[in-house]
């Protein structure tokens, strides 16, 4: 089989999974593929810059999935904080620069030197709500991504759906869920959270998997690879209705990372093809 067999509407390659290409770079490659879907970095759309980016990606006919990811969140100094604040603005700006729909929120670990996870639990919280109103200006919403425990310390303190969720219930309609099958498939809330959450809450939904062994923070599997049941997890998502897009996002320093980003894209269309799919009727 190839690309052209597969209904790839709703399926887009996260640009963290190609780091070889740069942002014109990926979006042609994707649309090489049939992909016309882009999860775009921030330091790629830095490298290129907005105005040509945007340009690009409506050339190309791609659309934007999400835009990956904010400035971290994790400063104990006011004025340092504050600063954070102002940078994350200003990628909101580029997000609705690229019609993105989200900036997808990883918000920092502890801050050096800090053991208080509360602390920066509360400092995260009091910055989404200070950029609410600038997201709403925007059209961006604010994309809660939690991410696994084992990042608490050095990438997110936003760890849990259901913690995500309840941000979501404070900030209301400018906020929703980066859901990502790496993150959530061991947690024995993930089903019911992602029912608690709602198809209009979650905005994009990433897929890889997890592979035993793990051998670093950086060793995320090809879909298949691994023991996560994204066939149950799809499931899930066909029964609340989900209908947004399909993220395919693969950090792997040791295996994809180092192969020639056309033999990814082209597997992981393959892999991902069971699972990207229109809506399925509800199983009994
Ligand atoms: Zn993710």
């Amino acid at each position: 089989m190839n690309s052209a067999t597969h209904d790839l509407s709703r399926f887009a390659i996260n640009q963290i999974t190609t780091p070889m290409w740069s942002l014109p770079q990926a979006i042609e490659g994707y649309a090489r593929h049939g992909v016309h879907g882009i999860a775009v970095w921030r330091n790629f759309l830095d490298e290129y810059g907005v105005t040509a980016a945007a340009r690009h990606l409506r050339q190309a006919n791609m659309w934007v999935a999400s835009l990956c990811t904010s400035v971290w969140l994790n400063e104990r100094d006011p004025w340092a904080f504050r600063e954070a604040v102002d940078a994350n603005r200003r990628v909101l700006d580029a997000a609705a620069a690229i019609n993105s729909p989200c900036l997808v929120m990883v918000v920092g670990g502890l801050p050096a030197g800090d053991k208080d996870i509360h602390g920066q639990r509360t400092r995260v919280r009091d910055a989404l709500f200070e950029l609410a109103p600038h997201a709403a200006a925007t059209g961006v919403k604010l994309g809660l991504e939690p991410l696994h425990p084992m990042y608490a310390g050095d990438r997110s303190v936003l760890n849990l759906m259901s913690g995500a969720i309840d941000l979501c219930d404070e900030l209301g309609d400018i906020s929703g869920l980066v859901v990502d099958v790496y993150h959530c498939w061991w947690d024995p809330a993930f089903a019911s959270g992602l029912r608690r959450a709602g198809r209009e809450r979650i905005i994009t939904f990433h897929y890889c998997d997890w592979l035993v062994p793990t051998r670093n923070l950086r060793d995320r599997g090809m879909v298949g690879d691994g023991v996560v049941d994204i066939s149950r997890i799809r499931r899930w998502l066909d029964e609340i209705g989900y209908r947004g897009p399909f993220e395919l996002e693969i950090f792997s320093e040791l295996d994809w990372w180092m192969r020639d980003p056309d033999e990814t894209v082209r597997i992981g269309i393959e892999r991902c093809a069971p699972y990207i799919g229109p809506l399925r009727a509800a199983h009994t």
